[in-house]
């Protein structure tokens, strides 16, 4: 070779690879994100389909580290479902016992807390910004588990806010409609090492 430096040809792989691989995560500006999503059928529940959704949406969880939930509509599923990571119910600090990630079809809200508060936030669906939201601080949802069984959940703190995003998104709504601050994640980094610091 000889025409390119070693970090120049980084560089250029970099921008090839973004503009030939698509994020296997829908983007806003996508329509299926704005889209009121439809029921999950009786009839589907246990079904291979179904099925393969969930895996799809269980895999593109786990190749996000920050992720910590997931809604159909974002790996192009119109359908009412959502999964959160199971490292969200693990016991604090302990790695080792993390329970499995957590199906949740056709979501409807129970109850809400009076109270709300401010939030910060992030989506896979808009990358490279944080806001905050003004989130219920207790929410309670129902919900049917992967065979089918209704549950009824009580969420506070980041589950109750995990279930308003997630219930947002199969109703075509992103956080940074309703966001009070939005900002690039290098000036959110940024802030937030000041805030430390102070
Ligand atoms: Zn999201």
């Amino acid at each position: 070779m000889g025409f390119f430096l070693e970090e120049e040809l980084v560089i250029l792989f970099k921008i090839l690879h973004s503009s030939f691989v698509k994020d296997p995560i829908e983007q806003v500006g996508a329509a299926v994100l704005r889209k009121h999503a439809k029921a999950v059928l009786k009839k589907d529940i246990g079904s291979r389909k179904l099925a393969r959704v969930i895996a799809h949406m269980k895999k593109a969880l786990k190749n996000e580290g920050f992720g910590v939930a997931i809604a159909a509509p974002q790996i192009g599923e119109s359908l009412r479902m959502f999964v959160v990571s199971g490292k969200v119910f693990a016991p604090e600090g302990d790695e080792t016992a993390t329970p499995p990630d957590q199906v949740f079809l056709n979501p409807e809200f129970l109850r809400m807390s009076k109270k709300k508060s401010e939030m910060t936030e992030g989506c896979l669906s808009v990358r490279h910004k944080y806001g905050t939201v003004l989130r219920f601080e207790k929410a309670s949802i129902k919900a049917l588990n992967e065979s089918g069984k209704s549950l009824v959940y009580h969420g506070s703190g980041l589950v109750a806010q995990i279930f308003q995003h997630e219930i947002d998104h199969l109703n075509g709504i992103l956080y940074v409609d309703k966001s009070v601050t939005l900002m690039d994640d290098k000036d959110w980094k940024e802030l937030r090492e000041k805030r430390k610091k102070t």
